[in-house]
């Protein structure tokens, strides 16, 4: 019983003389590699150059700052609950008296971690995040042979006070509530 009709009897024929010259095949080939080389390249010299990504991309997380510069993060735990990879723990801690300009609230993450080997990059922290402190990124977390450089810490995590050290998360927000 034949399953499809795209069966090919095979038959060991003779082959001609020009079929023994190999050279029309090889002629044939050399047309479809010329063919080639001068149609676009869909390669790219990656890391050199990189695709765009889309707005929705999530990749490393930022852990973001106010307009004052203070670290949102409330060490509530809830992104550390919703994770369904059990990624991300943290230390909670009160903020001392003069400690004011650099938390958000009286209570903030001394320690806050992100297994990035165990992430899968759903989102769900952010999404549970009642302070706005965690979002994902654009950022490709880069590759590595040591496991321990994937746990990303704070210094990994929060960005940075100045203007320019800010992580843009604007797009991602915008493209995130059109969904
Ligand atoms: S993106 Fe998903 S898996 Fe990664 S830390 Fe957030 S909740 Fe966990
Ligand atoms: S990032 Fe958001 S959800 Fe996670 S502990 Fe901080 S305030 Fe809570």
């Amino acid at each position: 019983m034949q399953l499809t009709n795209r069966s090919k009897v095979v038959v060991n024929k003779e082959m001609s003389l020009m079929e023994r010259l190999y050279l029309p095949a090889i002629a044939g080939g050399m047309m479809i590699t010329l063919k080639h080389f001068f149609r676009k390249s869909v390669t790219i010299n990656y890391p050199e150059e990189t695709r765009p990504m889309a707005p929705v991309y999530r990749g490393w997380h930022v852990l973001k700052r106010d307009e004052q510069g203070r670290e949102n993060c409330t060490a509530c735990g809830l992104c550390a609950v919703a994770c369904p990879a059990e990624a991300i723990t943290m230390t909670a801690s009160e903020r001392k008296k003069g400690e004011e300009n650099l938390y958000r609230e009286e209570k903030y993450a001394s320690v806050y971690e992100i297994n990035m080997l165990r992430c899968i990059y759903c989102g769900l922290c952010e999404e549970a995040c009642p302070k706005e402190a965690i979002f994902l990124t654009d950022r490709l977390v880069p590759s590595g042979v040591d496991r321990a450089s994937f746990i990303y810490g704070k210094d990994k995590l929060v960005e940075g006070v100045e203007a320019d050290q800010r992580i843009d998360i604007g797009k991602r927000t915008k493209a995130h509530r059109k969904i």
